[in-house]
């Protein structure tokens, strides 16, 4: 039988990548390759986000394309929206574009074949699936292409509730995976071969508390199982939120440094204590920052990862500088930086005080400025190093070089040969710019 061929494009976080190495199983068990081209697919999937306002307009382009591609084949093409705008907009996104023919939530991705093989058939037209979403999904395979990195989800759902953030709404309450299914996932990758084990969650580090009160399964507990397998591997973890960061996860990071990395993606969003207190972020500065010297106390080689908003509702210049402030003293290897843009739906979106956009923009770029000097020192600082590095394969702008990654999480280039690639490597650094670090094989 001839295979037929799809397409996904992801948009958006890890989740999602996690999800759409989940769909790419799933379509290959049932007869689909996968190739990366919507005029050659049988069936297009749009794996969507839906954290920034807009995203909705952004997917709207592409459905465009994907009808006119349907009508030129008389109908014949499988046109998919999952992830994040397909569970907030349900069947209303089959009202806006009635020649969508399925729209999957996120907890809903194991029934996909059933799904399409009743399209197929004609037993129905369109099916809409967005339920369950503060379930645990049934555990699935994935397949993540590249054999270096493998993500498995820990907990979904978040909890929180930050005022400009539209994840607790779309993505349901906090639920964690039983310990045991996660160290099965992360067993079997590790024997695939894969190299980079990536954890995931909204709030990875509240791992467990939904668990029964006689539950002693923390996230520092799965860490430490994790850590028993054998092998020749690094686990990561993203995101934890300040204020569940504990000491115990940072010790069980200091009794594995082989194997857990040493970076932590630890988003601060403001430096402002007021700011903080209308984002709903639950730690103020003066916490923030006390966690970040226990940090470096215990793990004093760790670098530091964040996500800033500039520009959040009511931000003054003088809560504006308490950020600038806090990014000079942490002394972040890398930052996300993003002006507050209003996500309708959040309580942010309706708050008084809106930041007039050049204002936004001129923080945005003193905060990179400031952000981009500490960087920039940081990687002057691995020069005359060696390092450990995970080879992801050649560089794009030259073959004859290779890239990878160290475990802070920075890009290495170097020359070396292609079968590198997916191994371990020691590199000395010889030179560096302020996101790369450029050296020779030892
Ligand atoms: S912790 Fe805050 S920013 Fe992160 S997903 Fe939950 S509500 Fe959104």
């Amino acid at each position: 039988m001839n295979r037929k061929k799809a397409t996904i494009v992801t948009y958006g976080c890890q989740m999602n990548v996690n999800e759409t190495a989940k769909m790419k199983k799933l379509l290959e068990e049932n007869g689909y390759d996968i190739i990366d081209d919507i005029h050659n697919s049988d069936a297009v999937f749009l794996n969507t986000c839906t954290v920034r306002g807009g995203a909705a307009g952004k997917i709207e382009g592409k459905l465009g394309n994907l009808k006119t591609i349907k009508n030129s084949r008389n109908g014949n093409l499988i046109i998919g929206v999952t992830g994040c705008v397909a569970q907030e907009e349900k069947e209303h996104l089959l009202k806006r574009a009635p020649y969508i023919d399925i729209v999957l939530g996120n907890q809903n991705i194991s029934q996909l074949p059933e799904i399409m093989e009743k399209i197929l058939d004609g037993e129905i037209e369109h099916a809409v699936l967005t339920n369950n979403e503060d379930e645990l999904p049934p555990r699935i395979d994935a397949n993540f292409g590249d054999g270096i990195t493998a993500s498995v989800a820990i907990n979904y759902g978040c909890n929180n509730f930050c005022t400009y953030c539209i994840v607790p709404y779309v993505r349901g309450r906090e639920r964690s995976v039983p310990l045991e299914d996660i160290v099965a996932d992360v067993r079997q990758y590790i024997k695939k071969g894969y190299k980079d084990i990536l954890l995931l969650g909204q709030n990875v580090n509240s791992y467990g508390q939904d668990f029964t009160e006689s539950s002693e399964i923390k996230f520092s507990k799965l860490l430490d199982e994790i850590c028993k397998i054998d092998g020749d591997y690094w686990i990561r973890y993203v995101s934890p939120h300040p204020k569940d960061l504990t000491t115990d996860v940072l010790e069980i990071m200091a009794k594995y440094p082989e194997k857990i990395a040493s970076n932590m993606h630890l988003p601060v969003q403001s430096g402002s204590t007021e700011i903080l207190k209308k984002m709903n972020r639950k730690y103020t500065k003066e916490n923030y920052l006390k966690l970040v010297d226990n940090i470096k106390d215990i793990l004093p080689n760790i670098s530091l990862t964040t996500d800033i908003i500039v520009g959040f509702p009511g931000e003054t210049e003088e809560n504006f500088l308490d950020t600038l402030d806090v990014v000079r003293k942490v002394q972040y290897e890398n930052a996300y930086m993003f002006k507050y843009s209003i996500r309708e739906g959040t309580p942010a979106a309706t708050m008084e005080g809106q930041i007039p956009e050049d204002v936004k923009q001129e923080r945005l770029l003193r905060l990179m400025e400031v952000q981009n000097e500490s960087a920039k020192n940081i990687s002057l600082s691995y020069v005359g190093k060696t390092v450990k590095v995970l080879v992801e394969g050649p560089s794009r702008r030259n073959e004859e070089k290779m890239t990878g990654r160290i475990s802070e999480n920075k890009v290495v280039i170097f020359k070396g040969d292609h079968s590198l690639k997916g191994t371990f490597v020691k590199v000395k650094i010889v030179t560096a710019k302020t996101w790369t670090l450029y050296g020779e094989l030892v």
